[in-house]
C-alpha cells in the first residue's frame, strides 16, 4: 500500500530541489498535497505534471516571510484539501554574506524567509491540526544549524533557529497528537547548489572540492533527503519527536 494513502500535504518551496523530490515522493505514495510556492508559476506546472500522473496536486502562491501571504495559501490549502495532516517546511534560500557589510535588508530576509517563513506555516495550519489531534511538521533545517562553516553568515543563524523552533514546538503539542521533526541536509545537488557551484570562479573545481570533503566522496541527492521527509512524516515515525535529523553522508561527524 502506498505510505501516505488517504494523507494530505502541504509542502513548502516546492517548486523546485529538496521540496519538489519530497512533493514527487509524497505524490507517489498516495498523498494529496499542496504546493506551496513564492514561484507559483513553477509550483503550478508541477502541480500539473502531478495530476496528469493521476495525482492530487494543486499550487498555491506564498512569500513564507508574509504573514498574510501564508495565511491566504493555506487557508486556499485546507479549503481545497479539508485538512492537512502534514507540513514540510521546505522553503529556505542562501544568505552568505561577510558579517560587517551585511545590510539590514538582508539579515531580516535571512530570518524571514529561512526561520520566520516556517512559523507562519506552521502557526496557520496548527488549529486545525490541533482540532483533528493530528498533526506532522517537518522543517528542513541544515547541517549549518549544528556546525559553524566559515563564511557561511548569517544562515546558520537560522537554521539554528529552526531547530530550535522545532525542538520547542514538538514539545508543546506532543500530548494532543502533533510531531515537529527536522531533518539537516548537507550538500545536496538543487538548483541553489547549482547557483552556488556557478558563483565560483571555477564550478567544476568546487563540486569536485565539496564532492572530496564528504565521507562517501558524493554529493547528496534531493531524493535521498525525501525519503527521510517520507519516514518523519509517516505513522512509522509516530515516536519520533521534537528531534533533527542530519542527512549529510556523515561529513558532521568528521
Ligand atoms: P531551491 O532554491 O532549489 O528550492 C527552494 C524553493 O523554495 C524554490 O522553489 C523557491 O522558489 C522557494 N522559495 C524561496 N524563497 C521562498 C519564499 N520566501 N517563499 C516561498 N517559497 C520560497 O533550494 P534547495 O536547495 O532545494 O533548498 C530547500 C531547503 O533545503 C532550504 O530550506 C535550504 O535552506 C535547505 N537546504 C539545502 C541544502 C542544499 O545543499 N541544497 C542543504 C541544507 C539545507
Amino acid at each position: 500500500n502506498p505510505r501516505l494513502e488517504h494523507k494530505t500535504a502541504l509542502i513548502t518551496g516546492a517548486a523546485s530541489g529538496i521540496g519538489g523530490a519530497i512533493a514527487e515522493l509524497f505524490a507517489r505514495e498516495g498523498a494529496a498535497l499542496a504546493l506551496l510556492d513564492v514561484d507559483v508559476a513553477a509550483a503550478a506546472a508541477l502541480a500539473r505534471r502531478l495530476s496528469d500522473a493521476g495525482h492530487h496536486a494543486l499550487a498555491v502562491h506564498a512569500d513564507v516571510s508574509d504573514a498574510e501571504q501564508v495565511q491566504h495559501a493555506t487557508a486556499q490549502a485546507l479549503e481545497a484539501l479539508g485538512r492537512i495532516d502534514i507540513l514540510i517546511n521546505g522553503a529556505g534560500i542562501n544568505v552568505f554574506r561577510d558579517p560587517l557589510t551585511l545590510s539590514d535588508v538582508d539579515w531580516q530576509r535571512n530570518l524571514g524567509v529561512n526561520l520566520q517563513g516556517a512559523w507562519h506555516c506552521t502557526r496557520a495550519l496548527l488549529p486545525s491540526m490541533l482540532e483533528a489531534g493530528y498533526g506532522h511538521v517537518v522543517n528542513i533545517a541544515s547541517v549549518h544549524g549544528h556546525k559553524i562553516i566559515p563564511g557561511s553568515f548569517p544562515y546558520p543563524v537560522a537554521k539554528h533557529g529552526l531547530i530550535g523552533l522545532t525542538r520547542a514546538l514538538g514539545l508543546e503539542y506532543a500530548a494532543r497528537g502533533i510531531r515537529v521533526n527536522s531533518i539537516s541536509p548537507g550538500l545536496i545537488l538543487t538548483p541553489a547548489a547549482e547557483r552556488y557551484f556557478q558563483s565560483c570562479p571555477d564550478p567544476e573545481a568546487e563540486r569536485l572540492r565539496q564532492a572530496e570533503l564528504l565521507p562517501c566522496k558524493r554529493i547528496g541527492t534531493p531524493e535521498e533527503v525525501a525519503y527521510a521527509a517520507l519516514f518523519l512524516a509517516s505513522d512509522e515515525a509516530r515516536f519520533i519527536n521534537a528531534t533533527d535529523l542530519l542527512i549529510d553522508g556523515g561529513r558532521s561527524q568528521l
